[in-house]
């Protein structure tokens, strides 16, 4: 399924021009416009998913092996030291194109790229409430 009024879908067609990096029949992978850092690309699906709530199974397991693929490969042309894969979900996690992509972002010692949170305490009461309600 494709969505008339979404940008990743456009992209992915190739309908707007994007600097691709790789592409297959499933994926087509771009150079972020607005990079983290030296080398921030996305990994984008033809077909349009909102996110990873509604993605396909085997479009989603293949897009884990593509990052593996990619971010092998790009080590080694960028000279990174590290990669952060992320994958934003909604708004509030801080989703902004509602299409699924994931970022691949090279990491670089001393580089100030701001992913990360304050780490805080699993306490008895929380654990317990999640376990039982996962049930
Ligand atoms: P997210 O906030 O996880 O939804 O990520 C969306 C990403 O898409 C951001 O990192 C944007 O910089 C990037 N982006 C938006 N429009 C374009 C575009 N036309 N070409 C390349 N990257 C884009
Ligand atoms: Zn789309």
């Amino acid at each position: 399924m494709k969505d008339k009024d979404c940008i990743f879908c456009k992209i992915a067609a190739g309908e707007i021009p994007s600097a691709t990096l790789y592409e297959d029949d499933d994926f087509r992978v771009i150079l972020d416009l607005g990079p983290a850092s030296k080398g921030h690309a996305l990994i984008i699906p033809k077909e349009h998913y909102r996110n990873l709530y509604d993605i396909d199974d085997e479009v989603a397991a293949k897009a884990i092996v593509l990052a593996k693929k990619m971010v092998n490969k790009m080590k080694d042309v960028l000279g990174c030291d590290g990669y952060n894969i992320v994958q934003n979900n909604e708004e509030t996690a801080g989703q902004t194109v509602f299409h699924f992509h994931m970022h691949m972002i090279p990491r670089y010692k001393g580089d100030n790229v701001g992913l990360g949170w304050h780490t805080g305490e699993l306490t008895d009461e929380v654990k317990n409430e999640i376990l039982e309600k996962m049930k």
